[in-house]
């Protein structure tokens, strides 16, 4: 395994810390536009000084402006100014290296997507790379129509080195370790700063910065990604949490159930030999009695569930008790005041929603589980790209002075 700088990854870490506070207020601003510094602070939770230090550097950059003036105080203190967002200050490119496919986009400052590609996966990580690379060219060539390009954000699966854009473990991809897709990319890409994160950290950020008003100014949230394995983003404190060496959030190799089949880790019984979109598929499969699986995916899998399909139906909810189980450590461990749960199965929520809550309660105390919502994710597919965006959105709005 390639030896990570530790000393790089801290300052990283450093940096996200601030990054979190700045896409809150600048998330305040997107939804509640026109809207009072005070108001920002109340809904952020953070000291007016807070409020006013970030806020001036974005005014500074112009991704905000100032006009207009709202009601006094009742105790008749000064009218304050409103807050607006300026979109087209700043765009961003987000891509999601997922294990099956690649999904690039241009977003503008509010999140609307001008445009999304898909490149489907080789088994070269070179070829593949080569072909991302090609369409951001012809993303940054569209990028032209505003003032300023941001940078390109990378979602990535597995163990990475975030500084190299380095995946040092990624199980899913079937590619040769290590991949070095950020050497990869940045051959190709000149002159425009690349950066590189886990994909379920980033769709916890994601979440956050895209993923709608009730979860606006959340500190504690942890993103359960169901895909072909089980990965969660934790942000805790408004701080976005890797653990050492970029290692936390593995709950897919939580154990579920000791006696259960092998995982891919070696162990047995891991939530994700039962939860991963895999093990939905291999269930259906099983029980439809279907011979040929090559056309099975969960996204038919849900299809076939919301037309009311019985067998569908069963699968996924099989899934969403493993589900449950697997959720009760991280509540336990980390008491976060929301979870979001991602992934194509998510389409399925209001068929699924009773069982992840009914195994999830049978494992964890009525204090605990009142204590924590457990959402959807609204931004269901598309969470780590929304996420990638955030993260070259959240990187251009700190000042220079503040590195
Ligand atoms: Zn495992």
């Amino acid at each position: 395994m390639k030896k990570i700088n530790l000393k790089e990854l801290r300052t990283a870490n450093h940096r996200v810390i601030r990054d979190i506070n700045e896409l809150i207020v600048l998330n305040i601003v997107r939804e509640q536009e026109p809207v009072a510094r005070v108001k920002i602070a109340e809904i952020a939770g953070f000291e007016p000084g807070t409020v006013t230090r970030i806020l001036q550097q974005f005014l500074r950059k112009k991704l905000v402006y100032e006009a207009g003036l709202g009601a006094s105080t009742p105790a008749g203190g000064r009218r304050p100014r409103y807050v607006h967002l300026n979109p087209a200050a700043c765009c961003a490119i987000g891509v999601d290296i997922g294990a099956v496919e690649a999904v690039l986009a241009l977003s503008d400052l509010r999140g609307e997507l001008q445009s999304v590609k898909r490149i489907r996966n080789t088994k070269s990580p070179e070829q593949t790379l080569a072909s991302v690379a090609e369409e951001i060219s012809s993303l940054v060539h569209s990028s032209k129509a505003y003032r300023e390009l941001g940078g390109i954000g990378v979602s990535l699966i597995g163990l990475i080195d975030v500084e190299q854009g380095t995946i040092l473990e990624g199980e899913n991809l079937g590619w040769p370790e290590p991949v070095e897709v950020g050497k990869i990319l940045r051959s190709k890409i000149k002159d425009i700063p690349l950066f590189f994160e886990n994909g379920a950290r980033l769709a916890a950020m994601g979440e956050i910065w895209f993923g709608g008003p009730h979860l606006s100014g959340i500190r504690d949230l942890v993103f359960v990604d169901i895909n072909e394995g089980v990965g969660a983003g934790i942000i805790l404190n408004g701080q976005l949490y890797r653990g050492f060496r970029n290692g936390a959030g593995e709950f897919g190799h939580v154990c579920v159930d000791p006696s259960g089949p092998t995982c891919s880790c070696g162990s047995n019984g891991c939530l994700e030999v039962f939860a991963s979109d895999l093990a939905t598929v291999r269930r259906y499969v099983q029980r439809a009695r279907i011979s040929d699986d090559s056309a099975i995916d969960v996204k038919l899998i849900v299809e076939l569930a919301n037309k009311g399909d019985a067998i569908a139906i069963e699968a996924l909810k099989e899934t969403a008790r493993y589900l449950g189980l697997g959720l009760a450590p991280i509540i336990y461990s980390l008491a976060p005041e929301v979870m979001v749960i991602g992934g194509k199965l998510v389409s399925a929520w209001s068929l699924i929603e009773k069982e992840v809550w009914a195994s999830c309660a049978e494992r964890v105390s009525q204090p605990f589980l009142h204590n924590t919502k457990i959402l959807p994710s609204t931004l269901r597919a598309r969470a780590s790209l929304m996420g990638a965006i955030a993260l070259v959105l959240a990187k251009n709005f700190a000042a220079p002075e503040l590195f």
